[in-house]
C-alpha cells in the first residue's frame, strides 16, 4: 500500500533519514518505533508531504505522494502536536472540521467516550494537555477512513483514555482499515501491533512481530537503548 524506497532527509547538517526504505502492506495496525528524535515524526510528514525528503520516492498505492496529494481525502491524520486555535471552544473546533470535510461523522459517540460533553464549551487554548489529546483524537476517529496514522497517539493520556483508544484502534483494523501508529512506547503497541518497524540511525533497523523484535534485540549490542522503549 505504502513504499519509501531510498528516503534521505537532513535538517542542516543533521541526517535524519539516511537511506530508508520500507513497505506498509495493506489492512492492519503497524507501528513505527525508535527512540526520540530518530526519524520517525519526519517519515510520517514526508508521506503526508508536509516535509520534502532530499531523495527517495514515496509511492500510495503504486502513484508518488510526493507529486500526487489525491489521496489525502482517504486518510485521517493525528498530530504528535496539535495547534489549535486557543480562542475557539471545542465544540466550535468539531463543528468547524465537520464542514471542512462533509463526510458521514460520529463525533457525538467519540466525545461520551472520552468524557468530553463538560469541556465542549470551553476554549481550547484552557484546555489541558490530555484533554487537549482526547479532542484531537475525536477529529482524526470522527471520519471513516482507509489509512489513519497516528503520530504519538498516546501523549498525556490517562489510563482510561488509553484503553478507549486501543479499543477504538482494533475497531478500526477489524474493519479491515490500515492503521500506522508512531511511538517511543512499546508497551502501547505490544499486543495489537501486526506489524512493528523500528528506526535506527535513519533506517529500518528491524521489521516483524514483537516477539522477534525482543529476541532480536538480546542478541545484540542494542538490547540497552531498546530496552528503555519495553
Ligand atoms: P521522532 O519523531 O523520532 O522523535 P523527529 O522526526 O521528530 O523524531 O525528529 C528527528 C530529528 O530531526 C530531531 O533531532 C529533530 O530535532 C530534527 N528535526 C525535525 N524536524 C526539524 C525541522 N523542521 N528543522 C530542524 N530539525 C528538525
Amino acid at each position: 500500500m505504502i513504499d519509501f524506497k531510498n528516503l534521505h532527509k537532513k535538517f542542516g547538517k543533521l541526517v535524519v533519514l539516511n537511506g530508508l526504505d520500507l513497505n506498509i502492506k495493506e489492512g492492519g495496525i503497524f507501528a513505527i518505533l525508535g527512540p526520540n528524535g530518530s526519524g520517525k515524526t519526519t517519515l510520517i510528514k514526508c508521506l503526508l508531504g508536509m516535509v520534502i525528503p532530499n531523495e527517495g520516492t514515496i509511492t500510495y498505492k503504486n502513484k508518488s505522494v510526493l507529486r500526487k496529494w489525491d489521496y489525502r481525502n482517504d486518510l485521517n491524520y493525528l498530530p504528535q502536536i496539535a495547534n489549535f486555535p486557543p480562542n475557539l471552544t471545542v465544540l466550535e473546533l468539531i463543528e468547524m472540521v465537520k464542514n471542512l470535510r462533509p463526510k458521514q461523522s460520529n463525533e457525538q459517540d467519540l466525545i461520551k467516550l472520552f468524557g468530553l460533553t463538560d469541556s465542549l464549551h470551553k476554549k481550547l487554548g484552557n484546555l489541558s494537555g490530555g484533554t487537549k489529546q482526547k479532542v484531537n483524537i475525536v477529529l482524526t476517529f470522527m471520519f471513516d477512513s482507509n489509512l489513519i496514522i497516528l503520530d504519538e497517539p498516546t501523549n498525556g493520556l490517562d489510563p482510561i483514555a488509553l484503553i478507549h483508544l486501543k479499543e477504538l484502534i482494533l475497531k478500526e483494523k477489524a474493519k479491515g482499515k490500515t492503521i500506522l501508529i508512531t511511538t517511543h512506547i512499546m508497551s502501547f503497541v505490544d499486543e495489537m501491533a501486526d506489524e512493528i518497524v523500528f528506526i535506527l540511525d535513519g533506517k529500518i533497523y528491524f521489521k516483524g512481530s514483537v516477539d522477534a523484535l525482543k529476541t532480536q534485540t538480546k542478541n545484540d549490542n542494542l538490547e540497552h537503548a531498546i530496552a528503555n522503549l519495553i
